[in-house]
């Protein structure tokens, strides 16, 4: 159980980040909304509890297991308010039906053969799974996604499919130590989500995930409307 200077120090910073969101958006004289996502992997329910309880509603976790236990622990309780739960780990093929019946959002596609099965695994009651496809923006060989110029031939093919809502982009991109090296890619994504608009108008693909604790500024300045932070909201994580 946490103490009362943790649950403080906590709610200090969930103020600090969204101040830091907020003075981003308007230095990008941005009208829309930026999108705080939480990124709770590897810490305790308390923690989810404790900002659910100040208002937040979105949660990411990168592994199945634990985010299953965290969506069971807080669903169907009358202290929570309804949360939203965006999976943004790596899919191995055996687990895309947890994530399928449990998750709202998933960030992370990376190949048509786990988008097929999110979709013939997603139960018929939770409605489409939002989905955004995960560009390897930086072109780093060890890394998930997939390249910049196969984005829309794999578009194209998880428009096709009945359970998932295609929503656009999400990367990671390569460290950079400045600003200006930090925008480089974020630009790159904003325009490739552009690309994508114009060649399948019908999609409702308004979504830049885009952005962690080191790069936050950069990616709004870029367009991100999904921001995932998990450092500077939680505290650092322990290696797993
Ligand atoms: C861990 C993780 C984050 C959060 O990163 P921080 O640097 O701790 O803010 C964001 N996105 C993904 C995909 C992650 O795995």
């Amino acid at each position: 159980m946490p103490n009362p200077e943790e649950k403080n120090a906590l709610l200090q910073r969930y103020h600090n980040v969204q101040q830091r969101i907020e003075q981003a958006r308007q230095k990008a004289a941005r009208k829309d909304e930026v999108m705080l996502l939480a990124v709770s992997k590897t810490k305790p329910l308390w923690m989810v509890e404790t900002l659910a309880k100040a208002g937040q509603k979105d949660f990411g976790e990168n592994y199945v297991q634990e985010g299953v236990e965290k969506i069971q622990a807080t669903e169907n309780r009358n202290d929570l308010p309804k949360l939203c739960w965006h999976f943004i780990g790596p899919i191995q093929s055996n687990k895309t039906k947890l994530i399928a019946q449990h998750f709202d959002w998933v960030h992370s596609i990376d190949r048509f053969k786990i988008a097929r099965r999110l979709s013939e695994q997603r139960p018929d009651d939770k409605g489409e799974l939002q989905v955004l496809i995960e560009v390897n923006i930086s072109q780093e060989p060890t890394k998930s996604g997939v390249m910049p110029q196969e984005v829309l031939n794999l578009a194209q093919q998880i428009s096709e499919l009945p359970h998932l809502q295609l929503r656009g982009l999400m990367c990671i991109p390569q460290k950079a130590p400045t600003f200006e090296a930090q925008r480089a890619p974020f630009q790159q994504m904003r325009k490739l989500l552009h690309t994508l608009q114009t060649a399948l108008p019908a999609l409702p693909l308004d979504t830049l995930s885009m952005g962690m604790s080191a790069d936050l500024e950069a990616a709004i300045a870029e367009g991100a409307t999904i921001v995932r932070i998990g450092t500077d909201l939680f505290g650092a994580r322990a290696s797993k």
